[in-house]
């Protein structure tokens, strides 16, 4: 039989209550690894946590717009496992959805406070724990066809993801030297709690616009499709791989989406 993947890694998944945090949190426990998984919807994460099993996984409040949390929850992870080997930095919010014209400066504030100061946080902090320990990680951060395109999200989202690949750049530029890498994965549409209340559908409301809408077709995305490519990114068999934008998007940020005109 072939090693698990991530075999006695420590892995620290933020955004893990729910969607592709909680798909990830699985995959990763299933494939070895021992996962600190954590968000601020405290009863689902920990209801994850038990339905995985306490000596794969731990669920711990953190809410990434808070520094103090952040290092707070590092620090545990490396008492309660020892190391710190990955970092999946997932937690993300969708924000207002306006128009540039009537654009939510507050609520693009807001989102940025999540989708990018609080990743950065969880980047500093993973990294200090890695560099520290001579560990050789690998640091994920999700973002989203609306990193590479306009008009696929809300203005502040986009806005926030695009900021997101910088900053992924940009730490891989420093971590590199320590055999650090740093990757961003970049999903289509999903019908996940973050999709479904920002536009106010049903989970298969969702899934049959964005099939309407996906370049890749018969097939639809799911929360575990990305979870698959961050345990991809995750693993050794990634181990030159750093800086990268992996799209999970079937085609859709490469392609013209418009009516084809031949
Ligand atoms: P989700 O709502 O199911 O999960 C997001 C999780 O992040 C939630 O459990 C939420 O409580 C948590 N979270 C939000 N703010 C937080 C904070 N401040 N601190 C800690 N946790 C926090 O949604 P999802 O679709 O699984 O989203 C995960 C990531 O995927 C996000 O970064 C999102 O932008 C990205 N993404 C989603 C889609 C999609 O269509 N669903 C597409 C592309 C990218």
């Amino acid at each position: 039989m072939s090693k698990p993947r991530l075999e006695g890694k420590v892995a620290l998944i933020t955004g893990a209550a729910s969607g592709i945090g909680e798909e990830a949190a699985r995959l990763f426990a299933e494939n070895g690894a021992f996962v600190v998984a954590v968000d601020i919807q405290d009863e689902l994460g920990n209801g994850i946590a038990a339905s995985i099993g306490a000596e794969r996984i731990t669920y711990r409040h953190c809410d990434v717009r808070d520094e103090k949390q952040v290092e707070e929850t590092v620090s545990y992870t490396l008492e309660k496992y020892g190391s710190l080997d990955i970092l999946f930095s997932n937690a993300g919010v969708m924000g207002p959805l306006t128009t540039i014209l009537e654009l939510d400066i507050d609520g693009l504030d807001s989102t940025m406070a999540t989708n990018v100061r609080g990743v950065a946080a969880t980047i500093k902090h993973a990294a200090r724990a890695m560099v520290g320990r001579n560990i050789r990680g690998s640091i994920i951060c999700t973002t989203s066809v609306a990193s590479s395109i306009g008009g696929s999200g809300p203005h502040a989202y986009t806005t926030s993801k695009h900021a997101l690949v910088g900053l992924v750049r940009s730490a891989c530029s420093e971590l590199g030297a320590y055999g650090i890498r740093v990757n961003c994965i970049s999903p289509f549409g999903i019908a996940t709690p973050l999709s479904c209340k920002a536009y106010n559908l049903q989970p298969g409301e969702v899934e049959a616009n964005c099939c309407a809408a996906a370049n890749l077709k018969g097939i639809t995305l799911k929360a575990k499709h990305v979870a698959e490519a961050a345990l991809f990114l995750a693993s050794d068999e990634s181990a030159y791989i750093s800086g990268h934008n992996m799209a999970v998007d079937g085609g859709f940020t490469v392609v013209n989406n418009s009516p084809a005109v031949v």
